[in-house]
């Protein structure tokens, strides 16, 4: 297990930004992470556990200790002429996993292909694109109590998966490491392709395989979306608003256009960065924090901005959405530090 005191964040945080941490922990198996939970290693408390950081926009300095499992290993656990059991290690890079589904033939994780980070972050955020969320393939998340080293299963249920949501980002934030995850796959794959420009994209290659769909997903992505080790980023910064049918029926009258969908809950869902562009901010800069010329969700580090930039920049465009639609946007980047 590697330990490394007072450390640059750069490498661990997809904004780039240089902040420093006390101390970093890279547990390269589920039992090097119980043994420093049963206190066989002296570790400073908070701790801030982390996969990539790649939907993490850290403040400041982060004066303790950061986790991050580099647990590895991608195992078939189960097979039957319909149904694949898989699971991955935290650490494994989560469109390397995608990329190795996809070759097996196994269908289930194909339209969440190229998004950043690890498999362990996959269940707290409930990752999701194109039509299609993780909480539909996990079994069950394998995870280590902080508290005490103890090993606890959560099956699908117990993950209370809401959208960008589970249990391990509300009631036992922090409390758990995620260590290993299974994904329910099938070998027989319906594809999903009635989202956005998907259907068109697929057209290009001519055959509707698993293949193409991760391949038409990835070209879109590359097309909309700037590359973390190009331009900073942590993807989408705020949530798409959910808000009620008469709401959403009265913004309606007074803007036509504007993107709506029903939403699980039984509200309409909006699209943030629909919004967010209506109040002018594409393509707009504060010094070096910036709003992505193609996708105004997405914000930008464009040279030497600082996470307080980009939480200053945020706020003025929350601002700004409230005033215009009042609506409130929430960030679903967390934010870590002091502002
Ligand atoms: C360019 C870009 C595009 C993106 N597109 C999408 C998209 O299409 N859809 C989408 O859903 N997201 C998207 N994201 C956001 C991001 O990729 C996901 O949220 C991803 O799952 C974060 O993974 P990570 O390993 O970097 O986690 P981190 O950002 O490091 O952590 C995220 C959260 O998970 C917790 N966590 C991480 N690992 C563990 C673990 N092992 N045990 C317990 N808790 C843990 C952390 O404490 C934190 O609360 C995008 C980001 C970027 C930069």
């Amino acid at each position: 297990m590697k330990i490394f005191r007072n450390i640059s964040l750069k490498k661990y945080n997809t904004f780039g930004f240089d902040y420093r941490a006390n101390c970093l922990i890279l547990p390269k198996t589920e039992e090097e992470a119980i043994s420093l939970f049963r206190g066989e290693i002296f570790w400073e408390k908070p701790l801030l556990i982390m996969g990539s950081g790649s939907n993490i926009l850290f403040t400041s300095d982060f004066k303790s200790t950061i986790l991050c499992p580099e647990i590895g290993g991608i195992k078939i656990e189960e097979q039957d002429r319909e149904n694949v059991l898989i699971s991955a290690g935290a650490g494994v890079n989560w469109d390397n996993l995608v990329e190795w589904t996809v070759n097996k033939g196994f269908g289930g994780l194909e339209n969440l292909s190229l998004i950043p980070g690890l498999v362990g972050a996959t269940p707290v955020q409930n990752i999701g694109a194109y039509g299609v969320e993780v909480k539909d393939t996990i079994e069950k998340v394998r995870a280590v109590s902080i508290e005490d080293g103890a090993i606890t299963e959560f099956n699908n249920n117990d993950c209370r998966f809401e959208y960008r949501n589970s249990i391990f980002k509300g009631k036992i934030k922090g409390k758990y490491l995620v260590t290993r995850v299974y994904y329910r796959l099938t070998t027989n794959p319906l594809l999903k392709l009635d989202y956005g420009s998907l259907n068109d994209e697929i057209k290009k290659p001519g055959d509707v395989t698993l293949k193409n769909v991760r391949q038409a997903v990835i070209n879109i992505r590359r097309s909309k979306l700037p590359d973390p080790k190009i331009i900073g980023n942590a993807g989408s910064f705020f949530k798409n608003p959910v808000v009620s049918s008469s709401a959403a029926e009265s913004l309606k009258k007074m803007y036509p256009q504007m993107p709506a969908y029903e939403d699980q809950s039984g509200g309409i869902k909006l699209a943030a960065g629909w919004l967010i562009d209506q109040c002018g901010w594409k393509g707009k800069r504060i010094g070096d924090a910036g709003v992505h010329d193609k996708q105004a969700l997405v914000l930008v580090n464009l040279g030497k901005a600082n996470g307080k930039e980009i939480y200053n920049l945020s706020e003025e465009i929350k601002k700004s959405v409230r005033e215009k639609f009042s609506i409130e946007l929430e960030r679903e980047v967390e934010v870590v530090g002091t502002i």
